[in-house]
């Protein structure tokens, strides 16, 4: 054990953390469904190192990354691809016929406005003497911790001021810290989209869960849209809105409880557990027809599926929406090996691999928030069990092979010193209207560490906990 985390450091910085997440309000709501309480976010205790190289190229790449699926999201002929989809797989043909139909009717809104993630983890190939970032994934709804992400920067930067209070020359600087401010950030494009739609009797909806853990994290976002920008968030879930949501027959304005709504924000809608009936089809269909500016809208939300990950790693994908070589080349060199499942020879090739060599990949299928995936020695059993067309909606990934780590993370009051891997997520955030970009912002940073032995990475889901990097 390093003297770094010697079990005396640990349980001050415990004590610390605790006391500093419930007075900031880096808290969660506790296991126990409970309407009066919250606790402590699980964190790492100490930020994670993360080579400054790598951060800077990540926020480089995250302004590419907005205008491409931006440009996705507006390219029919792109979107076309998830007709092949659709038919075996029941979410994505829901998602799909909105789609259709509402592009059918044409269109109510020409704004969109885009807060995605994209997400790294460093790979260290056995050769190479540095490690890289390589992508996971790039959501494009609901990418979440934006708030608790920034206050845990600031919980980092604080412990490291009160335990190096003898000695400041131990505290790392400003840079080594990076400051995050993806607790403004995303409430500002809000914002801007809420002053675009060009009404100020007009309130912002956000489409929630019901009995959400992650809801602190939202409600900083309502918190700061009020504080610096004066605009007023109602939270309502699918259900609700299907039950009090209307449609100006004229205008197409989404009224909800007699209040028009600009921006419709979801953090549900990304999964086949918030549409366990008909009802809450309807209400998505209902904001698709609406001339609320929607974060996201359908098309936004397909193309921020793993199969058009898949997609861009082709030969020559990228070319047809991006101009700039160099800016091609620097995507490609975060892309790790993505293959389809398919039935072309590419995709026959892949399905031998994956039988033949399981610990080298990871199956995913076309869905978010977390417990999706297939690993390793899964990935033989699922295949065989599945069709032809089945398998072709699943894409196989590389997995990703991280440098060794470690940190001390606290979750349920509770300390454990561990092998660990970080996962690095960028914030962007974009606002277009046709071929016009009217925003096109980095929003800062999230980093998520977990378990080394463990597969999957989510800290809403429990895996892993929120931390920050210390840049070398
Ligand atoms: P979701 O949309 O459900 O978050 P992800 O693609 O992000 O799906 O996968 C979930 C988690 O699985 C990630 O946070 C990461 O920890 C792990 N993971 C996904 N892809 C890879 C990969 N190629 N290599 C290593 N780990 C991966
Ligand atoms: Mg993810
Ligand atoms: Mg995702």
């Amino acid at each position: 054990m390093s003297t770094r985390y010697s079990p005396a450091n640990n349980l001050e910085r415990k004590e610390l953390t605790i006391a500093w997440c419930l007075a900031h309000g880096l808290v969660i709501r506790p296991n126990s469904p409970s309407d009066s309480s919250a606790v402590h976010a699980p964190v790492a205790l100490y930020p994670s190192l993360f080579p400054s190289k790598e951060f800077k190229l990540a926020l480089e790449l995250q302004p590419v990354f907005n205008t491409l699926y931006y440009k996705l999201s507006q390219s029919h002929e792109f979107i076309k691809v998830f007709e092949v989809i659709s038919k075996v797989d029941e979410f994505i043909e829901q998602l799909y016929n909105i789609y259709l139909t509402v592009k059918e009717e044409g269109f109510s809104q020409p704004i969109s406005l885009g807060i995605h993630r994209s997400d790294y983890i460093l790979h260290s190939s056995p050769n190479a003497e540095e490690a890289h970032i390589k992508q996971v994934e790039f959501n494009t709804i609901a990418s979440s911790f934006s708030s608790l992400s920034s206050l845990t920067s600031d919980l980092h930067r604080y412990l490291s001021k009160s335990i190096n209070h003898v000695d400041p020359s131990q505290t790392p600087d400003d840079e080594a810290l990076p400051s995050n401010e993806s607790m403004t950030s995303i409430p500002r494009g809000i914002a801007k989209a809420h002053q675009l739609y060009g009404s100020k009797s007009a309130v912002v909806l956000m489409v929630v869960q019901s009995g959400e853990r992650n809801v602190f994290d939202q409600r900083w976002i309502e918190y700061v849209l009020l504080n610096n920008h004066g605009v007023h968030l109602i939270r309502r879930t699918l259900s609700e809105i299907y039950n009090e949501g209307k449609l100006d027959p004229r205008t197409k304005a989404l009224m909800i409880d007699g209040k028009e709504i600009s921006v419709t924000y979801f953090r549900s809608g990304y999964g086949p557990r918030d549409h366990p009936s008909e009802k809450e089809w309807e209400a998505r269909m209902l904001i698709e027809r609406s001339n609320s500016i929607k974060c996201p809208t359908i098309a936004y939300q397909l193309v921020g599926s793993k199969k058009v990950q898949q997609i861009l790693t082709v030969p020559g994908v990228l070319e047809r929406y991006i101009s700039d070589p160099q800016e091609i080349e620097k995507l490609r060199s975060c892309f790790t090996g993505i293959h389809p499942l398919d039935s072309s020879p590419e995709g026959e090739k892949a399905v031998k691999d994956a039988l033949e060599n399981p610990e080298r990949y990871v199956m995913k299928p076309q869905r978010e928030g977390g417990g999706n995936n297939i690993y390793a020695q899964d990935i033989p059993p699922t295949l065989s069990k599945l069709t032809l067309s089945e398998r072709s909606s699943y894409i196989l990934m590389d997995l990703i092979q991280p440098p060794p780590m470690r940190n001390v993370v606290l979750k349920d009051g509770e300390i454990t010193e561990d092998d660990v891997v970080s996962e690095l997520g960028i914030y962007g955030i974009i606002i277009g209207k046709g071929n016009e970009e009217i925003v096109n912002e980095v929003g800062g940073h999230l980093l998520r560490t977990k378990g080394r032995k463990t597969n999957e990475g989510g800290v809403a889901t429990g895996y892993a906990v929120l931390d920050s990097p210390l840049l070398f």
